[in-house]
């Protein structure tokens, strides 16, 4: 199963990253203007595909396309899609767009963060043409037809590009990484601080000011649901600020990345009350402390 039903205008899409289930979503919000919130990897394409179809859903139907932000697992598949989907046109924060449309830089800044091996299997994004994608600033609202309206919020602390998207009605939250990773099997929250532009003070205002929305229900991508949504904005404040206390006095003793991650890794794994973490937590994990280490070497 590739799509699941969230409420009647709103499905999570299972996007199966490197073939893994329940850890890299999209969502599809079913209005006569379909759009696209997120849409996995490059490699994670036919998966969105897929997903449309249970729905029912054509790509000639879908009319926007809507990455949170350029990260990979987020706007990864973007450019491939466009090619199957002729009427519709992409929607991202103004400081985003150029990376969509010229990708050269993020896939260098990506393969320094993840390795060649690595990005060979996330694939490499296609480059958007200019005229397809449409730039939003600090807030923007978006019509799809039939009562179903969203609103775009910039929402930066985890890049400083990235928008979150509310449904207006039913006040359910797309968060994207604003908020902490949780996966399905591992009853543990992880912090999403990755490089290279990891701002913790920037991410945890956002927290309020998602707070202040009052969303009924936060939709993650990482991932599904969550009906506890003081408990994921409290614990995203609280381990935000706590994995940077913690990750500087690491550095301060010359911790390495290695051992540093493997120390987060541990914490996490006996909040979850867990022996070890699934290799996919791990990445999270170590990705976050370097993106903790990469902020601390800035200046802080
Ligand atoms: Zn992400």
């Amino acid at each position: 199963m590739y799509a699941k039903r969230i409420s009647e205008k709103i499905y999570l899409l299972d996007t199966y990253a490197l073939g893994i289930p329940g850890t890299v979503g999209a969502y599809l919000l079913k209005g006569p203007k379909p759009a696209l919130v997120d849409c996995g990897y490059a490699s994670s394409y036919e998966a969105v595909l897929k997903g449309l179809a249970e729905v029912g859903v054509m790509p000639s139907d879908v009319r926007y396309i809507i990455p949170t932000h350029v990260h990979l697992d987020h706007a990864g598949a973007a450019g491939r899609l466009l090619r199957e989907m002729p009427n519709a046109e992409v929607l991202a924060h103004e400081r985003g767009v150029p990376h969509l449309i010229d990708p050269t830089k993020l896939v260098e800044s990506s393969t320094r963060v993840f390795g060649e091996s690595i990005m060979a299997l996330y694939g490499l994004p296609e480059p958007i043409a200019a005229e397809r994608v449409t730039g939003v600033g600090a807030e923007a609202h978006l019509d799809l037809g039939d009562g179903l309206t969203v609103t775009l919020m910039h929402s930066p602390g985890h890049a400083p590009h990235q928008i979150s998207v509310l449904v207006d009605g039913a006040r359910s939250l797309l968060t994207a990484d604003a908020v902490g990773i949780v996966y399905p099997d591992l009853k543990a929250l992880i912090p999403t601080t990755p490089p290279p532009s990891f701002d913790p003070s920037q991410l945890v205002a956002t927290v309020a000011t998602l707070r202040q929305t009052s969303p009924a229900e936060l939709l993650l991508p990482h991932f599904a649901a969550r009906k506890d949504v003081e408990w994921v904005f409290d614990r995203t404040a609280e381990l935000v600020e706590s994995w940077v206390r913690q990750v500087s006095r690491m550095r301060k003793q010359n911790v390495g990345l290695d051992q540093a991650a493997e120390s987060m890794e541990k914490t996490v794994a006996a909040d979850a009350g867990v022996e070890g973490l699934p290799v996919y937590a791990r990445v999270s994990v170590r990705t976050s402390v370097m993106g903790i280490l990469h902020y601390l070497e800035k200046g802080g």
